[in-house]
């Protein structure tokens, strides 16, 4: 019996899986802390890559999911957010002399597009949108039945359309980006200026102020906390009215942890979408919905494009 092997890397730590021929369920996982002072997070990979690999079994192929920016085709990542050490660095050739074997990689929004529209909420659309809505904001692209990667392979950064030029900074170092005004991490920063300016809210109680206590406070009506996921919900679907009008797609999707607030943060979604779109055509058949594979998006896409791609 032969196997493919999915990984998926984040800043803070990376997750391997070993899986048969067929199906989604994996025969082994494991997941480690991406940085350790004994070794770097490429001998690391490795290593987790051996633990989840059963003896005598053969690896078909490797796909890997990791944050960018990146070139899919190459299989270089430029830069990787909290991990220094892949900068330029070449993780499909490094895992390809190590195994043997053919190895991808592409975007962890990408992959987890990938992975929703196969066998998620976007099963049996063609054309999706997909947004992690987490500490920052990550999205894909399938037109056409296909992901869209651009030429340098970094497309799909609707995360950093300017939605405000004169708006907070965002973590790419410029004004107004749709991230930093509705990321968990900026929906945070505003709860705690407004706090500071002495808005009255049940969250001045809580020790630390997070999207996800946000989330809690709003759904026990705290008028702050509502006021937070409307704000945010209003940029995304006004942001979203323009990538309506760019892809008319007809499902989004919406992942990562700041969506498991559901309606909180899609109702004022859907209500800014309405406002903002030129013709009400965009919208009429238009699901806008969360995701359906959770954390193991980004993995089940490594593990399609793992699949797919050695057979291209
Ligand atoms: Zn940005």
């Amino acid at each position: 019996m032969s196997i493919y092997i999915a990984i998926d890397i984040g800043g803070t730590q990376m997750r391997a899986a070993a899986f048969p021929i067929e199906g989604y369920d994996p025969i082994r996982v494991q997941k480690i802390p991406t940085h350790s002072p004994n070794a770097s997070p490429q001998e690391r990979l490795i290593l987790l890559i051996k633990s989840v690999c059963p003896e005598n079994e053969t690896i078909n192929s490797i796909g890997v999911a990791a944050p960018g920016p990146m070139n899919p085709k190459t299989g270089v990542i430029y830069t990787a957010p909290n991990i220094a050490e892949f900068r330029d660095f070449a993780l499909t050739d490094y895992l390809e002399n190590e195994f043997q074997v053919p190895a991808f990689l592409d975007n962890d929004a990408n992959l987890a597009a990938l992975g929703e529209w196969l066998i998620g909420a976007g099963k049996g659309h063609d054309h999706l949108l997909y947004f992690t809505i987490s500490t920052g904001i990550g999205s894909g692209i399938i037109v056409d039945g296909k992901l869209l990667h651009g030429e340098s392979g970094i497309a799909a950064e609707l995360g950093h359309v300017t939605v405000l030029p004169d708006g907070p900074i965002c973590g790419c170092g410029h004004p107004g980006h749709l991230e930093a005004l509705a990321s968990g991490k900026n929906i945070a920063r505003w709860v705690k200026k407004e706090l500071a300016k002495g808005v009255e809210s049940t969250l001045r109680n809580a020790k630390k102020v997070t999207a996800k206590r946000i989330a809690k406070a709003a759904k026990k009506g705290d008028p702050l906390a509502i006021m937070a996921f409307e704000r945010a919900g209003e940029h995304i679907g006004l942001a979203l009215a323009s990538f309506l009008h760019a892809f008319n797609p007809s499902i989004v999707v919406f992942g990562g942890g700041v969506s498991l607030s559901g309606d909180l943060l899609l109702e004022p979604i859907r209500r800014s979408v309405k406002n903002h779109v030129m013709n009400s055509k965009f919208t009429d058949n238009l699901v806008i919905t969360t995701a359906a594979l959770g954390d193991d998006a980004g993995m089940i896409g490594a593990l399609i494009l793992a699949r797919t791609a050695i057979e291209q």
